[in-house]
């Protein structure tokens, strides 16, 4: 889980004197049980259209019922990306037929949005930038054509018509491929913290759809831009957007035109293929939604909102520094994920030894987070080995009651058993041997064995203290501490 949020790590790409603009439109699916306007669940991965009811189905005469705790998500989530929240926002019918659509419209917002004016910090070579939020509204989720698997006809799965989704719209302010993956990286960052939406790009609950344009260095017109779709990963954006970026300059270059199109990326093939001429927002025939209030958004709710916010991924990575000393790229990781860091901080809490426990969190756990798949979701605080004993496990290394090397034995078998790391140290008797007599009966006994060997390192052959440590290390099982066996060693062949 690579969670960097800078941008251009790498060389900055070469555009020649050509500068693009990048645009993202965002769709995070809202953490709620249910549907945005009925009481069908939300969850994913159900049997095909087994979560419908006749609201979400469109049939005649149903009427809407807001899911409040969705307006609540996109509210946080507004105040925290520094929006202004317009005292009134309208819900707009978008009409636009499509099989899975069975209204034959959309129920979103138009012109008058929950929330505008909002930013997005991110790192760039050149310094902190602020990606500007155009608006951030609300609007349901249509369902699912399925294409593929039945010969004759296809399919439609309405499981996700209705589900609560908030498009998050950035201003043009990103210049790179790079940038725009660091802006969505930070967004996604943002909305894991906040808890209202778990991010997962494969299952496509977190989405974005790239407009892209380039223009000569300098100029200040826009010109035709492009809409990228269907990029379910991160690498995927970067890809789809730097293709885009470079097809528009070879075709202006060229003295040819960009259309102004949506179209769709393949990830295998490494390219994107137009797939329909981009249509306008006229073409949608938005109009105010009959069945709904519009929804009016107290000055003292946007106050309570702002004070209950969590400490935001930015700010807590700058207080990882300053306060545990960490370095700013184990601060980056640690911060990426709320979960991630409240693990590390309850480690600390035990065991005050940060940078020890940061190295077990970014190596050893990422790595089971990995294997177990459990970086989708907010699932860290399940995970088998607690904070509580891998402090435990760092605190037996510092004391010098197991070496760093048993440590990793333990720790694999922490995960399998769930034990305390002090238990099966004593079960499997791990336990360091810092006892004199014993390390120096097993250097004793060792050197006995390799008189040619003690021969040969009198003989000026120094480096065989290298070989001497490992054998002693092989006789006691790994357990001797390295530390006393080489100063044992030293003094045993000192002697003549
Ligand atoms: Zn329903």
């Amino acid at each position: 889980m690579n969670q960097d949020t800078r941008a251009g790590q790498d060389a900055p790409p070469d555009y020649g004197d050509w500068e693009p603009v990048i645009g993202l439109e965002v769709h995070a699916q809202l953490l709620t049980e249910s549907k945005l306007f009925c009481g069908c669940s939300a969850s994913f991965g159900a049997a095909p259209n087994s979560h419908t009811c006749p609201v979400c189905m469109g049939f005649p005469g149903v009427l809407p019922v807001l899911n409040e705790r969705a307006l609540e998500l996109s509210l946080r989530t507004s105040v925290a990306t520094g929006c202004r929240i317009p005292p009134v926002a309208r819900w707009a019918r978008k009409n636009y037929f499509y099989p899975d659509l069975p209204k034959g419209f959309q129920v979103s917002m138009f012109d008058e949005p929950l929330a505008v004016e909002g930013f997005v910090e991110i790192d760039t070579p050149e310094g902190l930038k602020s990606v500007r939020l155009t608006r951030i509204h609300m609007e349901e989720d249509a369902g699912k054509s399925i294409h593929d698997a039945h010969e004759a006809h296809s399919l439609v799965d309405l499981n996700r018509t209705g589900v609560p989704l908030m498009e998050i719209v950035s201003e043009p302010d990103m210049s790179s491929a790079a940038e725009a993956v660091a802006y969505l990286r930070a967004l996604r960052s943002i909305l894991l913290y906040l808890e209202v939406c778990d991010g997962n790009m494969d299952e496509g609950s977190f989405r974005c759809d790239a407009n892209v344009s380039v223009r000569r260095l300098g100029a200040t017109e826009l010109t035709t831009r492009t809409e990228t779709k269907n990029m379910n990963s991160f690498r995927s954006v970067e890809r789809a957007i730097d293709f885009e970026i470079r097809r528009q300059i070879e075709l202006v270059g060229d003295g040819g035109r960009v259309t102004q199109e949506t179209r769709s990326w393949d990830a295998d093939r490494g390219r994107s293929t137009p797939m329909r001429s981009k249509e306008h927002a006229h073409d949608y025939r938005y109009f105010p939604e009959p069945d709904l209030l519009p929804l009016e958004t107290s000055q003292e709710r946007v106050e309570a909102l702002r004070a209950e916010l969590p400490e935001l991924p930015r700010a807590r990575r700058a207080r990882f520094v300053s306060q545990y000393g960490l370095p700013e790229y184990d601060a980056e990781v640690l911060t990426a994920r709320r979960d991630l860091g409240d693990y590390f901080e309850a480690a600390v809490a035990v065991h005050d030894s940060a940078k020890s426990i940061s190295n077990w969190v970014m190596g050893d756990v990422l790595r089971l987070v990995r294997e177990g798949r459990l970086d989708g979701a907010l699932v860290i605080q399940k995970w088998p080995v607690s904070a509580d004993h891998l402090a435990q496990l760092v605190q037996l290394i510092d004391d010098s009651t197991i070496s760093g090397k048993i440590a990793k034995t333990v720790f694999d078998e922490m995960h399998q058993s769930g034990d305390a790391p002090g238990d099966i140290v004593e079960r499997k008797g791990l336990r360091q041997v810092t006892d004199q007599s014993a390390i120096t009966a097993a250097v004793d006994s060792v050197l006995e064995q390799q008189p040619d060997k003690v021969a040969e390192y009198h003989g000026g052959k120094d480096k065989l203290i290298g070989f001497f440590v490992g054998q002693v290390m092989k006789a006691t099982g790994g357990k001797a501490n390295p530390k006393a066996v080489n100063e044992i060693l030293r003094a045993r062949l000192a002697k003549p």
